[in-house]
């Protein structure tokens, strides 16, 4: 089956960098593209003039939204209830449970993968929030994510999360890790067995990682089994680390030691390693309360760009959590590999080299920071360097036919110029028409095809309301979710005559 696209503006690749077509074409066999550029007149099976659009490759998101949503909640909290919605003591020794049955969350994996296909993303590693599971995922729950990438057509890297500990308040109020070490061992376990299993599938579109939680989560000698497992299976591991001021204090209270230094010893550095958000290291931190100058200092940048160690930066939810990478370039410059991830809701990635971009700017006091094609490359090629892949995130004859059309004709978007810096500026995911993966289309206008997004948007909703309640059955101080999460404005009062108040 041939497919031709043409389009006004063409995102190709010329074996070097990303170039740009004018009303040109991609055609593509099966899943192979075979042409990329103005000048196709050979014959197709399908052919689809998109006008007024930017065709450009899918975006590869490394950190990728798997769940219904909690930045919603989480990531506005005062002081007085933030710690509230975290798992109690109590809850970890007496109380753990699954929120949602096994159904339940294969139906959160179908629309957060379906989301992400909305939003132009074509290959995904999956990240869950385990907060409302009893203590990470299991096989069962990494076969629901494979089978939910299978029915929307993404590109998937899927395991199963697992840990040794889990973040814990106890009755002084106090964040802690707490520990249960057999799960952890278990969970790798389970994960092993999940990497045989996908491999077993022989599905082109589906591999195996894996993809422990957050470092201070971990014991040393399951970090260790770990990058033992990804170096004798050869695939990825994404290992959340250096992602907060929280986690520096708890690595050096239970390990005496920098994360960087844990994964060294550990052997992680020497498997391909992603490590998601990767903001914070040693340089000027002064302890609790030193915040947003602890950045990693120039060494520490050199150990990650010498290890090949890609960081997956998700500029749009750490902004919501008040964080920034200081900064892209310095990175960039210290040969660090970035990819980027959305993390959590909206999984939207061009809003996310936006904001990223722009706090670039603030961060180092230069226009020409963060640069939108910089950002762009993050997106594209960052993601298939970090997976190892030489044929994603590039338009170019050979590559595997991941692709999204952009549309530029609403009014809305204003004047164009060139065409990605006025969608990233002007713009969001929104404005993507098309995603195709492997060669099919897998959104149009609105639709994922062959799932229903509508029931799969009230069944979400539904399940959000529950998981909102939850959290008070967690909560050190078991408050409601009125008092754990207050709407923006108190309700309107109801008069009792019926008569509104007036201005
Ligand atoms: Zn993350």
């Amino acid at each position: 089956m041939r497919t031709v696209l043409h389009a006004r503006y063409v995102i190709g690749f010329d074996g070097a960098d990303h170039v740009l077509h004018r009303d040109a074409s991609v055609a593509y066999e099966d899943e192979r593209i075979i042409h990329v550029g103005p000048g196709w007149d050979g014959p197709a099976d399908r052919e689809v003039d998109l006008g007024n659009a930017l065709l450009a490759p899918g975006f590869i998101d490394l950190d990728a939204l798997a769940d219904i949503d909690h930045a919603l909640l989480d990531s506005w909290a005062p002081p007085e209830t933030a710690p509230g919605l975290q798992w109690s003591e109590t809850y970890f020794e007496v109380g753990r449970r699954d929120v949602f049955t096994l159904e339940e969350r294969r139906v959160i994996r179908e629309y957060a993968l379906a989301q992400l296909v909305l939003h132009g993303i074509t290959t995904c590693m999956p990240i869950a929030s385990e907060v409302h599971s009893s203590w990470a995922e299991t096989f069962d729950d990494a076969v629901a994510i494979a089978d939910a990438a299978r029915r929307v057509g993404i590109r998937a890297y899927v395991g199963p999360s697992f840990r040794s500990g889990v973040h814990a308040v106890g009755e002084d109020g106090q964040r802690d890790v707490l520990w249960d070490e057999d799960q952890g061992v278990s969970g790798l376990a389970d994960a092993l067995r999940f990497l045989d299993y996908v491999e077993g599938l022989d599905d082109g579109l589906l591999r195996g990682a894996l993809l422990p939680c957050r470092i201070e989560t971990l014991t040393p000698e399951l970090m260790r089994a770990v990058a033992k497992a990804a170096l004798e299976r050869d695939v990825p591991v994404r290992l959340h680390a250096m992602q907060g001021l929280l986690e520096l204090e708890l690595l050096r209270r239970h390990r005496g030691a920098w994360p960087l230094e844990l994964l060294r010893d550990a052997g992680l550095l020497e498997c391909r390693l992603l490590v998601p958000h990767a903001i914070f290291g040693s340089g000027g931190w002064g302890g609790s309360g030193d915040s947003g100058h602890a950045s990693p200092t120039a060494a520490e940048l050199a150990m990650l760009a010498e290890a090949g160690v890609a960081i997956v930066h998700c500029p749009l939810t750490s902004l919501h959590y008040g964080m920034v990478l200081r900064s892209f370039d310095r990175y960039r410059d210290a040969g660090v590999g970035i990819a980027l991830g959305t993390d959590s809701f909206p999984p939207d990635l061009i809003r996310g080299m936006d904001v990223g971009s722009s706090l670039a700017k603030v961060v180092t006091g230069r226009l020409d920071a963060g640069s939108i094609p910089d950002y762009f490359r993050a997106a594209t090629l960052g993601g298939a360097s970090a997976l190892g892949r030489t044929d994603l995130g590039r338009l170019a004859p050979g590559a595997q036919a991941d692709l999204v059309a952009i549309d530029l004709s609403d009014v809305r978007l204003g004047v164009v110029d060139d065409p990605l810096r006025t969608v990233v500026m002007s713009g969001s995911a929104r404005d993507v028409r098309m995603t195709v993966v492997a060669g099919q289309t897998v959104a149009m206008d609105g639709d994922v095809l062959g799932v229903d997004v509508e029931a799969l948007r009230s069944r979400a909703q539904e399940l959000f309301e529950r998981m909102r309640l939850a959290y008070s059955e967690r909560d050190i101080l078991r408050r409601g979710p009125e008092e754990l999460f207050p709407p923006a404005f108190r309700s309107a009062a109801v008069p009792a005559g019926g008569e509104l108040p007036r201005c």
